[in-house]
């Protein structure tokens, strides 16, 4: 009953919300937050692949685009592959990419997605992309897989704007009302996963490339939902099948789906009895909507 009552005003606020222009700016915070929680946001699996997989097969590497009302905003991303299937899936590359690590299959493409989208851009009259990543990770960007951009001549600022994703904080994704909490993974390269949140609530958590780590997955629980990085054969660096019902029994992962990704070729994905209840295989093409983890009554905006 707490809850229905709960839910009513959330509906009457919504519903003044609704007449707009109505209310003073003093009403102008609680009405935007009411409107972005009912906002569109969703990801679109761009591909499941690891690190062989779009080179021997050309079935893309694991990445999601994040769209807002249907548009593409955020590509988590950009290994091998990914460039074509974001374009196959959504029609064009986001103005924001999110880089968790400098292996081929997470920033193969990144040098030439840079090259071409800044210039693009620039032709239309828009700012150069804007690039997410660890500080750590955009150093390694800088001297080593954006180094091919050098020879242009051009500094690396005239391709992307840089944005640092330091630990600790959350880093807005340009005025979408999104942002981004990076934490290190469990990898052989120094790799980031993150929380991304919908103003303070955490809508999706992402492991990137991980060996089986329990610290990960509870900062990452914050979120409803979770694309965690697993394949047939586990190592330190990637989680394995056989990990994943150890995962599906931490008490933390109570209630919250998790979708597998980074297993690399459609055919290596896992067979239903390896997949845990309340667990689903990410396919390239799957489309998640994304919803904030529910605020606890009690705690209502209240201006
Ligand atoms: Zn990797």
């Amino acid at each position: 009953m707490g809850n229905y009552l709960t839910s009513s005003v959330g509906v009457e606020d919504s519903g003044t919300g609704a007449v707009p222009g109505a209310d003073g700016t003093g009403e102008e915070s609680t009405d935007k937050s009411s409107d972005k929680g009912s906002q569109n946001f969703e990801i679109v699996v761009l591909g499941t692949g690891a690190g062989t997989t779009y080179v021997y097969s050309r079935e893309t590497s694991s990445s999601f685009v994040v769209l807002k009302e249907g548009e593409p905003l955020l590509l988590c991303d950009a290994g091998y592959g990914v460039t074509a299937s974001c374009q196959h899936h959504v029609g064009r590359l986001p103005p924001h990419i999110y880089i968790s690590h400098n292996h081929g299959d997470h920033a193969g493409e990144l040098p030439v997605v840079l090259a071409v989208e800044s210039k693009a851009a620039a032709a239309a009259g828009r700012p150069a992309p804007s690039l997410y990543a660890h500080p750590d990770v955009v150093e390694e960007l800088r001297q080593h897989r954006l180094r091919e951009l050098n020879s242009t001549g051009k500094p690396l600022e005239a391709f992307a704007s840089f944005r640092q994703v330091p630990s600790g904080g959350r880093t807005p994704i340009g005025d979408s009302g999104l942002s981004v909490k990076p934490f290190l993974s469990r990898h052989s390269e120094t790799c980031y996963g993150l929380l991304l949140y919908l103003d303070d609530r955490p809508l999706l958590g992402w492991t990137a490339d991980s060996g089986f780590d329990e610290a990960l997955y509870d900062h990452l629980s914050e979120a409803p939902q979770l694309l965690v990085d697993a394949r047939s054969e586990g190592t330190e660096e990637h989680a394995g099948f056989n990990e994943l019902d150890r995962l599906a029994a931490l008490p933390y992962m109570r209630d919250k789906t998790v979708y597998i990704t980074g297993y690399g070729k459609q055919d290596e994905a896992p067979s239903p009895q390896e997949v845990p209840a309340g667990m689903v295989t990410a396919r390239p093409g799957m489309r998640i909507r994304l919803a904030p983890q529910q605020v606890p009554a009690g705690s209502g905006q209240q201006g």
